[in-house]
């Protein structure tokens, strides 16, 4: 990567201003259900603090507040957490600008700040160069570790960069090292796993991984548009009409590239999306009435066997509906037999993700993507503003 990271930074006597991803899910009563984010961030603020700086100021967002001062967004509960975690009092401040901050900061005994969201201000999203100038003229030195933002131009991905200095957190330099090796030098053969609900999610990710890699594999949702396109019956199972024609030439420019476009040969069927529902197993024909919501066994079997001689396997995108039990073997034997493997696994997707806690595999992958969208869009082959921008080393 030729951008700078915070390994080539010198720290010492420095006021570090971080953008970090603390948009943390919470409770009602704003308690934080899950800290992983803050967690996650640990190693780059640790690395920073233990390496001289003398502040270490942290923005970040969290939620829509949609440029105004709402009280359930505000990060304070982040600071306590934060604080806990790092064995270091956080001092929060209830505003991210001003002068007033920027005096408290330098006077102030606490190593590390937490600035309010940055989302109160609509000139955040919008990328306003007045406000990203007056964040900058808070730190001698810009990281951004917020890889999930960073598909974004905002002032604090973005905008801040025309000012200061800027390098990737240990976070940040994670996922463009894996992702941007699958992307660009995949180790062959490169086997790319799609799910999720919709093929127009997807379709980005398929053009541009089509050419690069040996084959695609496709479950989930979006199956049964590719099915019914080579003139399968498909049942009540999900259905994009109108990227019908899509996934004909999708399947026709493969087979003209020589690339195996895998898709579900069985699969787990219901007459009605519910727990309890009776499923039954049908053939890559799916009878009137009924709605695929898993791979079949037979599915497992020949999809496992062409991952088995992987080198590389990006997925993205559940094979089934795997929120509900019932519906989770295949995304479940699927996730267990990569596990198993010697290979670079990376996992994009927020669902992926989230299927991947929930089988407790996440040990066992090489990388799972932090960032949703930008994952996505990383996938997709677009630039990423917020890590075009950052300095080059
Ligand atoms: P990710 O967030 O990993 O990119 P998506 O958001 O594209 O994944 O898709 C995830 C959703 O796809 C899940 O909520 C899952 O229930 C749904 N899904 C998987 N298989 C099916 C199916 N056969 N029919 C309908 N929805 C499905
Ligand atoms: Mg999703």
């Amino acid at each position: 990567m030729a951008k700078l990271t915070l390994n080539d930074l010198d720290l010492k006597n420095k006021t570090v201003l971080l953008r970090a991803d603390f948009n943390v899910p919470q409770d009602a009563d704003l308690n934080i259900t899950d800290d992983t984010r803050i967690r996650g961030t640990l190693p780059t603020l640790k690395y920073i603090l233990d390496n001289g700086a003398k502040k270490l100021v942290i923005i970040s967002h969290l939620g829509r507040p949609d440029g105004k001062a709402v009280a359930k967004y505000s990060l304070k509960p982040v600071g306590e957490r934060l604080g806990k975690l790092l064995g270091e009092k956080v001092l929060f401040f209830n505003e991210c600008i001003g002068e007033d901050i920027k005096k408290s900061i330098e006077n102030s005994s606490e190593r590390v700040v937490l600035l309010e969201n940055l989302r109160f201000h609509a000139e955040e999203e919008a990328n306003d160069a007045g406000f990203a100038k007056q964040l900058a003229s808070l730190g001698d030195l810009f990281v951004n570790d917020a890889f999930g933002t960073a598909h974004r131009a905002h002032a604090s991905t973005e905008g801040i960069t025309h000012f200061l200095k800027s390098a990737a957190g240990f976070l940040l330099e994670k996922e463009i090292k894996y992702l941007g090796a699958a992307v660009e030098d995949p180790e062959k053969p490169f086997i790319v796993i799609l799910g999720g609900s919709k093929v127009s999610d997807k379709i980005k990710v398929i053009n541009n991984l089509l050419p690069k890699c040996d084959a695609i594999i496709i479950g989930g949702g979006m199956a049964y548009t590719f099915l019914k396109a080579q003139g399968k019956e498909i049942g009540n199972s999900k259905l994009e009409k109108d990227r019908l024609d899509l996934a004909k030439s999708i399947l026709e420019n493969a087979r003209k590239l020589g690339k195996e476009i895998l898709l579900p040969i069985d699969n787990v069927a219901v007459k009605e999306i519910k727990e309890d529902a009776k499923v039954e197993i049908v053939g890559e024909n799916i009878p009137d009435g009924l709605i695929a919501v898993d791979i079949g066994p037979e599915t497992v079997k020949l999809f496992t066997a062409k991952l088995k001689s992987a080198k590389t396997i990006v997925w993205n995108g559940p094979v089934g509906i795997f929120e509900m039990p019932a519906f989770s073997n295949g995304t479940r034997s699927i996730a267990e037999f990569i596990a198993g493997l010697k290979c670079v696994s990376i996992i994009g997707g927020g669902d992926t993700a989230a299927a991947i806690a929930k089988f407790k595999l996440e040990d066992k992958m090489t990388h799972i993507s932090t960032g949703g969208g930008a994952s996505l869009e990383f996938l997709e082959g677009k630039i990423l503003p917020g890590v075009a921008a950052l300095s080059e080393k």
